[in-house]
């Protein structure tokens, strides 16, 4: 290769990443009079979806008792295995269940190293008893932590009132 193809050719790479800068400098200074995303969380409300699907939580009806009714349909329709239910009836009247029904949920956890997020349990659940929250804080540093049993889901319920979000 001659010494004049080789300035050539530099010459070339010099004026394709100058070309490439300038593109790369044009789009970032055309962001800055655009209205800033930057939230100061959790100072200020974040916005979220309605639909988006956080972590979940176990609801109870107006009078307090927990909605579910220990049908494992969440269960089965769950395509990740991630939801372990044991059922067990409470034969005391109404007014002095926790749940609403004879039929409850002794015990229910989901794993959330399983779990993807597909919303599948909700559409599944006859009562309304497991719903997506807007919780999006939810790391955690060990395997374990990430299995949320029933009275976690449940307070998840309460927590959900108190997130500082802006729903839209
Ligand atoms: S959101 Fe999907 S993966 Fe997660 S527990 Fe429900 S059905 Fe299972
Ligand atoms: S959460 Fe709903 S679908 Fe799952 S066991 Fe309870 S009532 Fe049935």
């Amino acid at each position: 290769m001659s010494i004049l193809s080789e300035i050539i050719g530099t010459v070339k790479d010099v004026i394709d990443v100058a070309r490439s800068t300038a593109t790369g400098m044009s789009i970032t200074l055309s962001q800055i009079p655009k209205a800033k995303k930057t939230v100061s969380y959790p100072e200020e409300p974040v916005t979220i979806f309605q639909r988006f699907r956080g972590e979940h939580m176990l609801t109870r009806n107006a009078d307090g008792k927990e909605n579910c009714v220990s049908c494992f349909l969440c269960a089965a329709a769950c395509p990740a295995d991630a939801i372990y239910i044991e059922g067990a009836d409470d034969p005391r009247p109404y007014a002095e269940r926790e749940t609403q029904d004879h039929r409850y949920a002794k015990i229910y956890r989901i794993d959330y190293g399983r779990c993807i997020l597909c919303g599948f349990c909700t559409e599944a659940c006859p009562t309304d008893a497991i719903k997506h929250g807007h919780n999006f804080e939810w790391a955690v540093y060990t395997p374990g932590e990430m299995v949320k049993d029933k009275e976690y889901l449940l307070k998840n319920f309460e927590r959900d009132k108190d997130l500082n979000i802006k729903l839209v």
